[in-house]
């Protein structure tokens, strides 16, 4: 695609980045095909070529973000989709992220999109703040359907809809420590606890830190590491982002210069995915840029890690049928598709694959929040597609996806962790 961006525009490092982007795009539209929005709505704007025209549009004239396209951007999903489709390598998550922050920094939203995002950024990377607000959800639950009326406060019914009906207890692996492995360490690796992932669902760290330890791993989990930051990155809070990535790459220097680190284990592949990009999310931090291509270079979804170990005879033949359902952060954003299947047929259960796979289950970090009527027509048939299997059960890599499908789905929905860790001797998942 041709640009016409000045010397002076292209003088900063996001827009020349961009403008490289862009100029890979050939307008083919093979990617139309393959993103959950256009087969959803059937709008070209909602396409990622036309994403990619809006955005060019607006950096090459250097306008401020106005209502257009701020309503097409806000109905993108990150879900990369269109990454794994493009034949010319278009870089379209750091496009759409570039957009993002160029959005939050010249477009004024309305004041209760303004306040329901700032809501979200300030509780959901917390835990402590998030498990409060997840008890207190409890008790606006009722009013969901009430609000469903007043589209300002769709995504307050959405996020009540969302909430579990208990709050799982804190387990004790979430805080900083030392998981020794049994037996000789084979290895040592960091493992990232998560935030929200550490509030709703406790059990996949426990999974995670039982199996390694058994495995012959010694599992840190470091004082100082926090949430990944991609929540609030997709919401082009590209500042608070940056916070928390300097937190974690210092948390993860840190151990990798005392004991040595031979991975970061992650075991939400949307976090996964941003803690890969902290290298290019970094690159113009001279202090932190080469600090966060190490963390990046290390960083391993926990299926990835796994599969580089030598894993012993699986200790129970549960004889199962499991539907996988590859998180988009996991295919697209991280290119891990065989790893997950290979790991649960070895572990001796069956794998099915649901039709389109490649399309999103509508969770997309807080995208079921902000758009609650996308998100529930892909969540449908997503489900649909999953349960057509015949599948026992779902299994997934990804907390945003098992909390989306087990929404609606008749199917119990685990994490892929906790079947490996029962299979080679651990617990059986409480919802199996
Ligand atoms: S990221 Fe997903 S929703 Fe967004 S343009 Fe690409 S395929 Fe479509
Ligand atoms: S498939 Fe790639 S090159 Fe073709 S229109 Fe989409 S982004 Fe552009």
């Amino acid at each position: 695609m041709q640009t016409t961006f000045t010397a002076e525009q292209l003088a900063d490092p996001d827009v020349e980045e961009s403008e490289k982007i862009l100029r890979k795009c050939v307008h083919c539209g093979f990617c139309t095909a393959t993103c959950p929005t256009y087969v959803t709505l059937g709008n070209e704007l909602d396409s990622p070529r036309g994403r990619i025209y809006l955005i060019k549009d607006m950096l090459e004239n250097g306008r401020p973000a106005d209502e257009q396209v701020v309503t097409h951007i806000d109905r993108c999903l990150s879900c990369l989709a269109c990454m794994t489709t493009c034949p010319s390598g278009v870089n379209y998550m750091h496009l759409v992220d570039h957009a993002r922050s160029h959005i939050e920094k010249t477009y004024k939203r309305p004041f209760a999109d303004r306040t329901i995002r700032s809501l979200l950024a300030f509780v959901l990377p917390y835990p402590a703040r998030f498990r409060a607000a997840l008890l207190l959800a409890r008790l606006g639950r009722p009013f969901a359907k009430l609000m469903d009326g007043v589209p300002a406060m769709k995504p307050l019914s959405a996020m009540l809809r969302l909430a579990p009906g208990s709050v799982p207890a804190r387990s004790r692996n979430s805080s900083p420590g030392t998981h020794k492995a049994a037996g000789a360490r084979k290895r040592r690796v960091a493992l990232l606890t998560g935030c929200a992932q550490a509030v709703l669902d406790p059990g996949i760290n426990d999974a995670t830190i039982a199996l390694l330890t058994r495995l012959g791993v010694e599992v840190v989990v470091p004082k100082g590491e926090g949430c990944c930051g991609a929540l609030v990155h997709h919401m082009g809070r590209e500042e608070q982002a940056l916070v928390s990535a300097r937190q974690n790459v210092d948390a993860w220097t840190r151990e990798m210069e005392n004991g040595g680190l031979d991975a970061i284990v992650i075991t939400a592949s949307g976090c996964g995915t941003t803690i890969k990009d902290y290298g290019f999310m970094l690159r113009l931090d001279t202090g932190y840029a080469d600090k966060a291509a190490r963390v990046s270079g290390l960083a391993k979804d926990v299926t990835e890690f796994l599969a580089t170990l030598e894993l012993p005879t699986p200790k129970v033949k549960p004889g199962l049928t499991i539907a996988y359902h590859s998180a988009c952060s996991m295919q697209h954003g991280q290119k891990i598709t065989r790893e997950p299947k290979e790991l649960l047929q070895k572990a001796g259960f069956t794998v099915k694959e649901p039709r389109e796979g490649h399309l999103c289950c509508g969770s997309a970090g807080t995208y079921n929040i902000m758009q609650p009527e996308i998100s529930t027509r892909l969540l449908e048939r997503k489900v649909k597609n999953l349960e057509a299997t015949g599948a026992a059960l779902v299994a997934t890599g990804n907390i945003g996806c098992i909390t989306q499908i087990a929404s609606t789905a008749k199917l119990p929905v685990v994490h892929t962790i906790e079947l490996l860790d029962w299979a080679y001797g651990g617990k059986k998942p409480a919802r199996v």
